[in-house]
């Protein structure tokens, strides 16, 4: 087993004041993909190399499989790394990359070139065993530097944005074999990106920080779909989600934006009368060329196709919004289009705290 219980985290480096984690606690189970996903700076890669044993916490402490690994240097932790840039050894050739983890904990030559040899067909690497890194494509190069890192059989691997300096279209394709491979060995992965789409696309949960702390985790499902406040749901989704300030109404039934009303779903009436800012995506908002009973009337700004879509920006009142559009919607900069919004797919957030307001926080009237 090898499950990742983190515990209160605290590491500030010498001469910063703010810590680079800030009390994190964080359960990994074992076989997880967990990815930490926040913005330059948030953390994530400080939590990575303490799981690693690259850097020590203040405070704080890390178990892998039960055992308190928090001060245990990194080659005793049976895991294995792979970084952003390609960490290949130049000067051996692939088949002595892919090899190198098994020759450092001193396996039986026969078991190495087995090993070696299933991994390379994993990995598609066969026909380049005898060559050197600088006879290798970047995406090459860095599908050596994950062979070499499951080679070992770690109880745990750790990745740090292994796919960013690969270019779009090599990135897509090698995310989807990543992942089947880490599904294929169900080891225990955690997954550092700033990059959303690989964070949901990849994990089994996400874990999103932000100034060094864990802000929210769920699965990709739902920290996309609900996310724990304005700053999540404005990482998560592309377009980010779209935010608007408006009121609820007296009676708690609407939502109002100028002179628009939306109604909204029952537990908003512990709102009556007050501000709150609605979170809705893109794709969920219905958009008509005509008037339909409930729509609310916007001015289209932008008209972007983008192919399987058609990209809306359109101004309500001063506040302007993202909606998605089937990809035969046709309509120009200046036309009116009628908005229908689902109540299910509503989020509603407190203007000052930027949390979630959620039926929790209803209170009996
Ligand atoms: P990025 O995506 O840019 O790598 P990150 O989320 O991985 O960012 P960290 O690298 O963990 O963030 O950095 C967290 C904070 O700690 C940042 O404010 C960073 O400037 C600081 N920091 C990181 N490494 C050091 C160091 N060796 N010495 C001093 N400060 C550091």
């Amino acid at each position: 087993m090898a499950d990742i219980a983190i515990r209160n985290l605290v590491k500030t480096y010498p001469g910063t004041s703010e810590p680079a984690t800030d009390n994190v606690s964080l359960d990994i189970a074992d076989g997880e993909f967990m990815v930490l996903l926040g913005p330059s700076g948030c953390g994530k890669t400080t939590l990575l190399r303490m799981i690693a044993g690259l850097e020590l916490p203040d405070s704080g402490s890390i178990a892998i499989g039960g055992r308190d690994v928090t001060y245990l240097p990194a080659h005793r932790r049976n895991l294995s790394m792979v970084f952003q840039s390609y960490a290949v050894f130049p000067h051996r050739t692939v088949r002595a990359n892919i090899a190198f983890g098994l020759r450092m904990r001193k396996r039986p030559k026969a078991e190495i070139a087995e090993k070696v040899e299933r991994v390379a067909d994993m990995l598609r690497l066969t026909p380049y065993l005898d060559r050197y890194p600088a006879q290798l494509s970047g995406g090459q190069r860095q599908r050596v530097a994950v062979a070499r890192a499951i080679a070992v059989d770690a109880d745990v691997l750790l990745m740090d944005e292994p796919l960013s300096n690969l270019d779009a279209l090599l990135r897509l394709d090698f995310r989807a074999e990543l992942k089947r491979i880490v599904q294929d060995l169900g080891t225990t992965t955690v997954y550092v990106t700033h990059d959303q789409v690989e964070a949901l696309s990849l994990s089994d949960r996400v874990a999103v920080m932000r100034e060094g702390r864990i802000v929210q985790l769920g699965t990709p499902i739902e920290v996309y779909d609900s996310p724990a406040d304005q700053f999540v749901g404005g990482f998560l989704g592309s377009p980010p989600m779209n935010f608007l300030t408006g009121t609820v109404s007296a009676d708690g039934s609407e939502f109002r934006v100028r002179d628009q009303r939306v109604a909204v779903p029952g537990y908003l009436r512990a709102y009556s009368g007050r501000q709150v800012v609605l979170g809705v995506r893109a794709e969920t908002i219905q958009v008509a060329d005509t008037p339909t009973p409930g729509a609310v009337a916007a001015d289209v700004v932008v008209v972007e196709p983008l192919g399987a879509s058609v990209l809306l920006t359109v101004q309500l009142g001063d506040q302007e919004l993202k909606v998605q559009a089937p990809p035969t919607f046709r309509t120009t900069p200046g036309s009116v289009v009628w908005l229908v919004l689902d109540p299910a797919a509503m989020r509603f957030y407190d203007p000052e705290t930027t949390l979630a307001l959620t039926t929790e926080d209803v209170v009996p009237a």
